[in-house]
């Protein structure tokens, strides 16, 4: 479970992310929609560890991870990410990237990242390199090394948008649906009304670091807040 409340965030005294308060279930996905520059990033960063907040408190699981006791490491939160500019270990096979940073025997490690490399289709590449592999397939495996540990919360950044057509439903739908069976909580997100529309639990609409509207994503199609809402969704038929 994910809870934030009154988040801010500031670069070089601008506020980018203002008051924002969202909660996530386990097992649940809520989907951050909103304009280029709005803010989304800045949160799933705070989120994550990376960027330090100047006010507002993060719990995950019941434990705060930022807030005025302080701040735990990003490494130590149980978080899980993959963005946009996602990037595997050149060095390292396909099969001890998605292993790497889990706990366990080699064959358990390998177990594991073969589970997860059946999933975004890609076993037979177990013991090749990263420079061998397309870029889709690239941001692939490292969906599948974002999975692998079981994080609590899993923060994803337009995670399917560089996958080819073909591909992406099925890999999109199954990613989720396996984060959903282990409990994660979902935080996604894109620019694709159908894609939210699709795999939210909850849609929450930002809009110049401010979340202007917040419910299931139906609710959210039907009674858009205001006419860039409303814009946003009319071209889904
Ligand atoms: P996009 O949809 O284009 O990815 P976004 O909603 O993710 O946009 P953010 O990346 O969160 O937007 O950026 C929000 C604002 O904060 C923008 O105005 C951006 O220029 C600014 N910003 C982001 N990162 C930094 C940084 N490291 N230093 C200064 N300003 C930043
Ligand atoms: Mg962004």
């Amino acid at each position: 479970r994910l809870e934030i409340i009154d988040l801010c965030c500031a670069f070089d005294g601008h506020q980018v992310v203002t008051d924002v308060s969202l909660s996530i279930a386990a097992g649940q996905v809520l989907c951050l929609l909103g304009p280029s520059g709005c803010g989304k990033s800045t949160t799933l960063r705070a989120i994550a560890g990376v960027e330090t907040p100047v006010a507002g408190i993060i719990r995950i699981d019941g434990v705060e991870v930022c807030g005025p006791s302080g701040l735990t490491l990003p490494e130590q939160r149980g978080v899980g990410l993959i963005f946009q500019d996602f990037a595997l270990f050149p060095h390292l096979s396909v099969a001890d990237n998605v292993a790497f940073g889990l706990k366990g025997s080699r064959a358990q490690k390998r177990a594991r990242a073969r589970e997860l490399l059946e999933r975004v289709r890609l076993e037979r590449y177990l013991d090749a390199y990263p420079h061998e592999l397309s870029g889709g397939e690239q941001q692939r495996v490292a969906l599948a090394r974002a999975i692998a540990p079981k994080p609590r919360v899993m923060l994803m950044d337009e995670p399917f948008s560089g996958l080819d057509n073909r591909l992406r439903d099925g890999i999109r739908d199954e990613t989720l649906a396996l984060l959903k069976e282990e409990g994660t909580a979902v935080l996604l997100v894109t620019h694709e009304p159908e894609e939210a529309m699709r795999m939210a639990d909850e849609i929450a609409l930002m809009r110049d670091g401010h979340i202007v509207q917040r419910g299931a994503p139906y609710n959210v199609y039907n009674a858009p807040v205001d006419r860039a809402a409303a814009a946003f969704f009319s071209d889904i038929n």
